[in-house]
Formats: C-alpha cells, structure tokens, sequence
C-alpha cells in the first residue's frame, strides 16, 4: 500500500502523486457502492502494482466548481487600480472562503499605478486586513508569497482583470491555466470529459480553474457572517443578540466611530447582512 494525491482526474483516471512518482490509477467499484467519487486533492491509499485506489483519507473541506478537495488557501488576487480595489468584493471573497473552511489570502497587484499619498492610504487599509489574521502578500515581491504557500493546494480568485494569469505567468512560464472561467451559458448542454487539474508550480498546487467566480451569499448559513468579520468580536454589546444595524446601544457602531473598525468592513458587513435576510425572506 502507498499514500498519495491525486492531482488529476481525466473521466476515470486518477493520477495520483506518491512518493514512488506519479502514478495512473483507477478507482474501486465500492466508491461507487459507497456514493464518494474521488476528487483532485483528496489523499489515497493506492496498490501501486494493480493501479487501484483502495481508500479515500478524509477530507477537511471541498468545493464545487472546480471540483477539487482539501483546499488549504483561496489566493485572492487583488488589484488597487484597473480594476480598482473593490473592498465589498474583497470582503465578501474573505467570508465565503472562510465559510467553506479555507484560508483567504490576499495577493496584491499594480502597486505600482498609486502614487505616494495613495499607496500610503492603502498600506494602512492593508495593514487592518493583517492585524485581522489575513495575510497580504505583493506580486512584486513574490518570494514571499511561494514561501508561504509552499506545499498546499491554492484555489484563485479575485476579479477579472486583476491579474490571475500573469501571477501564474510569474512564477512559471511553462503553465496555461484557464484563467477565465467557462461562462454557464457555454458550458451547459455540452458534453465534456471530466478533466479537473492542480499543478505543482515552485511547490505549490494550483487549481487549473479559478474559484468563487459566483458569489452570491445565498448559500452562506446566517448565523455564519461572523466568520468573515473576526474583529467584531473584541467588542461586547449590550444586547446579547445585538446585530450591529439598528441598535442603539452597540459597542461595535461605537468601534467603527472611533476608528478601531475600519468603516469599510462596517459597510461590507451591513450590506452582507441586508443581503442575508433577504435569501432568508425568499427562503421562508
Ligand atoms: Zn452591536
């Protein structure tokens, strides 16, 4: 018996990485009795001379689109000018990655089309984000961000635009990843063969698809906005169930006022929670 990960499934081949190389295998027909197909990113225990998958270790998370498993981080590609930095995008980026129990990350680009005054406003926003556990990383200085990542399976995302490609294209010149996602409209009603894909580029294994291209938080239990706004816990409101909206009395209004909350997270998390009682209306 050998560990592996699986790093590509082409319809029914599996190509696991072992410690022996890289090798093809096919899956047990209990998976199929059992109801769990084999995802890129899941870690197995493999017959190495029959070729046969014989055991699927748990997963710590998994994602639909792409189809992969075990996602240590969701690389969020951010760009500060064209396209310019969308906070409420970024935000909601960090709460639905965290929701599905993967690290946000963040990962700078065009520094440098700010001039001075405007980098030096962006530092202080950037530097929020880290005091927040949220690490921040610039494409001009990418040794650190390889370092960090060094080892896990990263999912990208951000906005078109931002610069995805050209981060990969960075660290690896041989590497074309679809960086635009298949529209719906395209991808439905054809027939394709199962191909998903994570490429080992300087150590890391990247997704060959982006992820989170659509997000709506209908999906996102309400009692989970928490998770994106870490911060909001140092404060200990009044009311027990206190929302932070209409309330009069409420220690974390008074934290944004006095500058300890950044107003922009403020503002992601009322318009977050305004979008939630509205599924939440529709739902009921
Ligand atoms: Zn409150």
């Amino acid at each position: 018996m050998q560990e592996g990960k699986i790093v590509k499934i082409i319809s029914n081949l599996y190509g696991v990485k072992t410690s022996l190389g890289y090798i093809e295998c096919r899956a047990r027909g209990k998976f199929r009795n059992d109801k769990i197909t084999p995802l890129v990113g899941d870690f197995v225990e493999i017959d190495p001379k029959e070729r046969y998958i014989l055991n699927i270790l748990e997963r710590k998370n998994s994602l639909n689109r792409p189809q992969i498993c075990n996602v240590d981080a969701a690389l969020i590609v951010t760009s500060l000018k064209k396209p310019d930095i969308s906070y409420n995008l970024l935000d909601k980026l960090i709460l639905v990655i965290k929701e599905s129990q993967i690290e946000p990350v963040i990962c700078i680009t065009k520094i440098d089309l700010l001039g001075f005054f405007e980098k030096r406003k962006i530092k202080k926003v950037l530097n929020y984000y880290q005091k927040i556990g949220i690490k921040v990383f610039y494409n001009n200085k990418l040794s650190d961000l390889v370092k960090y990542l060094k080892g896990k399976t990263v999912v990208l995302t951000g906005q078109t635009g931002a610069g995805k490609s050209s981060l990969l294209n960075k660290l690896n010149k041989n590497l074309n990843l679809e960086t635009n996602p298949i529209s719906d409209a395209l991808g439905r009603g054809v027939h394709t063969t199962r191909h998903t894909e994570i490429h080992e580029v300087d150590g890391i294994y990247f997704a060959d698809t982006p992820g989170f291209s659509s997000i709506n938080l209908e999906n996102i239990n309400k009692d989970n906005i928490m998770i994106g706004f870490p911060e909001f816990n140092e404060f200990t409101c009044d009311y027990k169930d206190c929302h932070h909206i209409d309330e009069k009395e409420c220690k974390v209004k008074k934290g944004v006022n006095e500058g300890k909350i950044l107003k922009s997270r403020y503002e992601s998390y009322v318009s977050f929670f305004k979008e939630l009682k509205k599924w939440l209306v529709f739902r009921f």
